[in-house]
């Protein structure tokens, strides 16, 4: 490939592309094994996506639920870390294993001959017998595609892009989405300015004493139903987590009314196919976000809706590739903090039968 230089003559036995917290629960069994390897992470500074979330952001799950394999998140059954306290968490975590990182090394492509995988990088060529690819999706952000925003005169932000409701003081501000991001950014803007809070569907929240363990135990049993071949449905109690800054906004009416999702931009803000129009300053979809994978795009095995078919982890189409830490298609609930650890456990076992 154009461009490249040789970076590393070595051969390793597995590249972890990426530097998050699945990259990391990645490293945490590897160096269990005798097999040698290293992860080339985008950042330039530990702690994967987190570092780019909003300022005040809360995790939806209690500290105890949101601890890699081996060391628990302070905080306890009841306490709700913040960006701060989860970036710490991942940068001691990093340097207490010591893990072989390197760093502001972004992975632009990767190919396959027959022995091993080229993998090329701003820093030159890499390759390796195995690849874990764990590169998350906060680089590739969703927004549903909505006619007339290049008419729209305000700002339309996304969730990742969002930082500090001080930028949106009196004004007015549709907010886009009914999850937890959406939530949360409207408990704050609501606060310096007049808002509109759009969604899909009616948003559904878990009752108070129920926290994000929920979630992550209703992926439990679902996983564990189909392991048995069993279809099980856990029933839904809601989405939106109680978190102290929601449960504020909830007191000060902020999630009393909202409206259906809008079809077009005007001018002067957005509107709906009914004739009914609103004036907004401003729209910040918080829409979700779809996996980063277009590094692998040359290995010809990525299907039309831009994901790549696996069981479990591994790559189905080509040996010795697994995806980690993406969503429910790569492990239930492997794209949080206390789900991913147990995708990362059964992906080290695999990479090390394929490598013996
Ligand atoms: P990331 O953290 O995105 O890390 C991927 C890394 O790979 C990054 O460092 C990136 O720079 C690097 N990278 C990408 N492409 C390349 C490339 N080509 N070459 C080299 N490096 C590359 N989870 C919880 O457990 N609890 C919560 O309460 C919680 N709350 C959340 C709230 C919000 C608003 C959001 C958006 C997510 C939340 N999550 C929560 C989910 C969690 O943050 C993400 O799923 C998690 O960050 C994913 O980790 P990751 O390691 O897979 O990816």
């Amino acid at each position: 490939m154009e461009g490249d230089t040789t970076g590393n003559s070595t051969i390793y036995d597995v590249i972890i592309i990426g530097g998050g917290q699945s990259a990391l629960s990645i490293a945490y069994y590897l160096r269990r094994t005798n097999l040698r390897y290293i992860l080339l992470d985008s950042e330039q500074h530990p702690g994967g996506s987190w570092q780019h979330a909003w300022d005040s952001l809360s995790l939806f799950s209690p500290a105890q639920w949101s601890s890699l394999p081996g060391v628990i998140m302070p905080g306890g059954q009841q306490y709700y870390p913040n960006k701060e306290e989860t970036l710490t968490y991942l940068r001691n975590y990093e340097n207490r294993y010591q893990f072989p990182v390197e760093r502001s090394v972004t992975v632009t492509a990767v190919e396959k001959n027959d022995a091993y995988f080229l993998l090329h990088t701003t820093s030159g060529q890499y390759q390796a017998r195995a690849v874990v690819s764990a590169t998350g999706s906060f680089a590739n952000p969703y927004t549903p595609p909505i006619p007339g925003r290049e008419q729209f005169r305000g700002p339309v932000l996304h969730s990742s892009e969002y930082r500090d409701p001080n930028l949106f003081a009196g004004q007015r501000v549709a907010v886009v989405g009914e999850g937890n991001s959406g939530a949360q950014i409207l408990a704050e803007v609501s606060q310096v300015a007049d808002t509109m809070w759009i969604t899909r569907q009616p948003p559904s929240f878990l009752p108070d004493h129920i926290d994000g363990k929920y979630l992550f135990d209703a992926a439990t049993m679902q996983y564990e139903a189909r392991k048995q071949g069993r279809d099980f449905q856990p029933p839904s109690l809601g989405h939106i987590v109680a978190v102290p800054t929601v449960v504020a906004a909830r007191e000060r009416g902020v999630y009393d009314s909202y409206y259906g999702a809008f079809d077009h931009f005007t001018e002067e803000g957005i509107a709906w196919s009914n004739g009914q129009r609103e004036r907004t300053d401003a729209v910040i979809f918080c829409t979700g976000f779809r996996p980063v994978l277009h590094h692998l795009h040359p290995l010809g095995i990525t299907s039309p809706d831009g994901r790549i078919a696996t069981q479990g982890t591994r790559a189905t189409a080509i040996d010795g590739l697994w995806l980690v830490g993406y969503g429910s298609w790569t492990g239930f609930a492997s794209a949080t903090l206390i789900g991913v650890g147990r995708t990362a456990r059964q992906t080290v076992e695999e990479l090390n039968n394929f490598l013996m």
